[in-house]
């Protein structure tokens, strides 16, 4: 499995995911860029954000002259790859968005985040993009003590910002279990705020839906610097007044971009379709995504097809950002995920009936910050740095960069993430150390939590080290 990032004359994109595998379309690339162009804006990468943007701008203004430009094929990223929860999630918490910005904005962040949900679920339908879309919401469940105490602290929470029970629900043992029937599920919480997607299916629906609305997308095309006024590519420069960096993980490979986001690994299992007497023990009737509250996110979805798709994180950050199809592969994480799975589900059996493993780079920022921004001045914009929350709210990101790009002054583009700098990443070795100690601090976390069932400090420091 894996292919060349850029440059492979085969491109054996159907092995990136397993997603992208079951695809009825040829996974053609789109004609490279032929040589200079104008554009009124240039987009760089054809991810969701960049398909979002396109695809807001295209809407609101039709005579805009918009140019995608992308390394590899649409949803050659993460978001080809991803676990396919469209949620309102965001990886800084509310208190934290509190902290920093006021309840207000906080409050403000949370509901545009819920609205995207719903908001990508209706374009999904207005443009026909059949991406086996499920509004099942998610099961996060809680199997040791440390977890339940999480859960409940998740609630209070959401109940301090005046969230109730209609956007997170705590659920008792029997409740969460007739969601998700894991082993020891001891309770849990449950928001209907997240839908399952088929995750290529959204992002390659999403590109032909841009396409119709008269955008350009050119494959294949390495951007190898983007300045005011220009993306560059070895075949030539597109001039557009507005440049929108959307490259999240792999930006770091652009000029003077090393130290802007970390690109960091999460890992995925997919089991062949499971027998009907083993979804009536498992449930997740509704499609319901699932997750429990430990300290390593895990993530996973019953499939339209039937099966368990399963991810985590816990793969090692690479030494000076480096992106590589390689790391997509972590035999070390796979062996975690299958062990996992089998210990939420003993009915898997022994034999765990794993048929594809895949990976991928998302794109964390120094301060754990997701943000959206313009600078009017040079014509620059960008979005990213989700960290594993971005089926969503690129979306959103999508929508405020159509607004800011053309100057209107909306309930978005006031919404906190808006122009919010995050601070660089330390040089290399500290960049290297930092986010490895602290994937390690997480994982040695829960490994004691599962052990004593007390919670663990050095997680809680670290968490408070985030600024979480
Ligand atoms: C395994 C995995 C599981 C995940 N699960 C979830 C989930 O369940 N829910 C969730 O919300 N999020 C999840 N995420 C995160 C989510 O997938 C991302 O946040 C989201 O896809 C980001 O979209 P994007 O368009 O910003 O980036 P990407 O999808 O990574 O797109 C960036 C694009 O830019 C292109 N590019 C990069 N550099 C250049 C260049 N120089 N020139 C031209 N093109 C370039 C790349 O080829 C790529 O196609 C997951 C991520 C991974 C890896």
């Amino acid at each position: 499995m894996g292919t060349a990032l850029s440059g492979d004359p085969v491109g054996h994109y159907r092995e990136l995911s397993y997603w992208l595998s079951t695809l009825d379309e040829p996974l053609t690339p789109r004609p490279s860029l032929p040589g200079d162009a104008d554009a009124d804006v240039v987009i760089v990468g054809a991810g969701y954000t960049g398909l979002w943007t396109a695809y807001h701008l295209a809407r609101a203004d039709p005579a805009l002259r918009v140019i995608v430009l992308e390394r590899e094929i649409a949803g050659y990223g993460a978001s080809g790859r991803n676990g396919g929860w469209c949620s309102a999630l965001f990886p800084t918490s509310l208190t934290g968005l509190a902290r920093r910005h006021g309840p207000d904005a906080a409050v403000a962040m949370q509901r545009a985040l819920h609205g995207t949900v719903r908001e990508v679920g209706r374009v999904v339908t207005a443009e026909g993009i059949d991406c086996d879309w499920a509004d099942g919401g998610t099961v996060t469940l809680a199997r040791t003590g440390p977890q339940l105490a999480r859960a409940r602290a998740a609630v209070d929470e959401a109940r301090a910002f005046g969230f109730g029970a209609e956007h997170l629900a705590l659920l008792d043992a029997r409740e969460a279990a007739d969601r998700c029937g894991a082993e020891g599920v001891r309770g849990g919480t449950y928001t209907p705020h997240c839908a399952a997607v088929h995750p290529a299916k959204l992002v390659r629906g999403l590109a032909r839906a841009v396409e119709r609305l008269g955008v350009t997308i050119h494959e294949r095309t390495p951007v190898t610097a983007i300045r005011a006024g220009a993306a560059i590519t070895a075949a030539g420069t597109v001039r557009a007044p507005v440049v929108v960096r959307a490259t999240e993980g792999y930006t770091p490979m652009l000029p003077g971009q090393r130290r802007a986001v970390a690109p960091v690994y999460s890992l995925m299992v997919a089991t062949e379709p499971l027998p009907a007497e083993t979804w009536a023990r498992i449930g997740l009737a509704q499609r319901e995504t699932f997750s429990d509250h430990r300290h390593v996110i895990i993530y996973g979805q019953r499939t339209a097809d039937g099966r368990l798709a399963f991810g985590g994180r816990g793969a090692p950050y690479h030494f000076g950002s480096r992106v590589s199809p390689g790391y997509d592969h972590e035999p070390r994480v796979f062996t975690a995920l299958r062990r996992t799975l089998g210990e939420l589900f003993p009915v898997l059996g022994p034999d765990l009936p794993v048929t594809h493993a895949w990976g991928g780079p998302l794109g964390v920022t120094r301060d754990w910050a997701a943000s959206v921004g313009f600078d009017r001045a040079s014509g620059l914009a960008w979005a990213g740095g989700y960290v594993g929350d971005g089926v969503g709210s690129s979306n959103l990101a999508g929508r405020t960069l159509a607004d800011l790009i053309r100057g209107e002054r909306t309930e978005l583009t006031t919404l906190p993430w808006v122009n919010h700098r995050s601070p660089r990443w330390e040089p290399e070795p500290l960049r290297w150390l930092a986010v490895n100690a602290g994937l390690r601090v997480m994982a040695s976390a829960d490994g004691a939590e599962s052990r004593t069932n007390r919670p663990s400090r050095r997680a809680a420091t670290f968490s408070r080290f985030l600024g979480n």
